[in-house]
């Protein structure tokens, strides 16, 4: 069966991207993958915003074929389209300030120093998405190769203040340089 963008039928299904239950009625992104333990398939629901960050090329294959316009699509379609360019950004997983002094930057290979912004990452792999590891947030440029990063932070780390986002930003921002 093709991927499907359909109301969910329930508020059941918790979103594979962000891990957040997706709102009865709400429109969600549906992956069919093979199931293995079973014959047949199944399905991986995800927020359309979710599914345009991380899995975009799923997600661009099944909005492009879709006839009925989509309240944001073009928006959605814009950041899939973006992900599928520059193949790292999906691994995207929020942002925050390094509790300890311990982890390695996957960038530039130096410690990331304690209550520095870090980028944590995920990598996808059947199926599943596993934690793996974190960037410098001024490494952005360098692992991602563009600095337009801030809306798939804020999506995966919505409890970000407007003055940590201000923070973020400025380091973005010297990151180009
Ligand atoms: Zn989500
Ligand atoms: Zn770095």
């Amino acid at each position: 069966m093709a991927h499907v963008i359909e109301p969910a039928s329930s508020a059941r299904a918790k979103c594979r991207g962000c891990g957040d239950p997706i709102a009865a009625g709400e429109l969600r992104f549906g992956e069919r993958l093979p199931n293995p333990f079973a014959d047949g398939e199944m399905t991986h629901w995800f927020h359309l915003d979710c599914a345009a960050f991380k899995r975009p090329a799923p997600f661009l294959e099944t909005l492009e074929a879709r006839e009925a316009p989509l309240d944001g699509g073009e928006r959605l379609g814009e950041e899939a389209r973006r992900g599928v360019a520059h193949r790292r950004l999906p691994r995207i997983d929020g942002a925050d300030r390094a509790p300890s002094g311990r982890a390695q930057c996957r960038s530039c290979r130096e410690t990331i120093e304690k209550g520095a912004w870090r980028i944590s990452l995920v990598f996808y792999e059947d199926g599943r998405f596993a934690p793996s590891g974190f960037i410098h947030v001024r490494c952005s440029q360098a692992y991602f190769e563009t600095t337009d990063v801030l809306d798939r932070v804020r999506r995966f780390s919505r409890d970000l203040s407007d003055e940590d986002l201000r923070a973020l930003q400025a380091e973005l921002d010297g990151s180009t340089s």
